[in-house]
């Protein structure tokens, strides 16, 4: 099957059930620093200070990977994964988090290989084996102008980016998965044809119910790791069927699909 579909994922709260940022602070000592500082500084700038903190209380780079191959994956969401990439999704992440982070989680349940593609804030690590952590967007040499998206990311600017190399492939959907407020602007960029899976209770969930006229994609919404896996592959399945109908493949249109019955706050 060529990619008819792409799926692309958020990172925290979404693709794994809480938070990275706040797990390698909580984790690794940095709370208190953490809240004295917060409202000092955006919070890339944040993290970064408290890498430059763990470099000098002398934790490592491998400390800090130890502490996030600690962090809890569903493992059906470790088997969705692997089954849309199976069936030939373009796996993709968008995400406020950070390269080292995601990378570190991703590779450590064997998933990195699944996904074409990661936007996030760059990491490296310096000479002396300190973890950096940068901005994706210099909201100081250049604003990206979207009032809904914090300084660093404007999702939908990569989202637009995706849907205009993709204008080639006119039948390819959309699937997006997220939770958070960053994640709203992309799904207002969403088709009729792409669906989007907000995670139910979260911020974008309550800011697509609060005016639902303004989404077009179709909506299925989840709770829980179990939930996001069932969903994610009754959609592309239902996709996959449309297109194997389209392309007389198979001439029912039946998908057996489950559909998830949305409800309304
Ligand atoms: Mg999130
Ligand atoms: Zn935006």
């Amino acid at each position: 099957m060529a990619e008819v579909v792409v799926v692309v994922f958020d990172f925290d709260r979404t693709l794994i059930d809480g938070d990275s940022d706040n797990w390698v602070v909580t984790e690794m000592g940095l709370t208190h620093l953490f809240r004295e500082l917060r409202s000092t500084m955006p919070w890339t700038s944040l993290m970064n200070r408290m890498m430059v903190e763990l470099h000098s209380q002398g934790m490592s780079v491998e400390d800090i990977e130890d502490c996030l191959k600690r962090m809890p994956l569903h493992p059906r969401v470790i088997e969705s994964i692997r089954a849309a990439h199976r069936h030939g999704c373009d796996l993709r992440i968008i995400s406020d988090a950070n390269q080292f982070f995601i990378e570190t989680i991703l590779k450590h349940h064997g998933l990195l290989g699944c996904f074409s593609e990661i936007v996030t804030n760059p990491a490296f690590v310096n000479v002396e084996g300190r973890l950096n952590i940068v901005p994706f967007h210099d909201s100081a040499s250049s604003p990206h102008g979207c009032n809904l998206c914090p300084p660093n990311m404007c999702k939908g600017l990569v989202l637009k980016r995706i849907q205009a190399a993709d204008s080639e492939f006119k039948e390819r959907r959309l699937i997006y998965l997220g939770d958070g407020k960053g994640d709203y602007c992309p799904c207002l960029r969403l088709g009729m044809r792409d669906f989007v899976v907000p995670r139910k209770s979260f911020p974008l969930w309550n800011l697509i119910f609060s005016d639902q006229t303004l989404i077009k994609a179709v909506i299925h919404e989840w709770s829980n790791g179990e939930e996001l896996a069932g969903v994610l592959l009754d959609i592309i399945d239902r996709i996959l069927m449309d297109e194997n109908t389209r392309t007389g493949l198979i001439a029912s249109p039946d998908s057996g699909c489950k559909t998830t019955q949305v409800s309304y706050p």
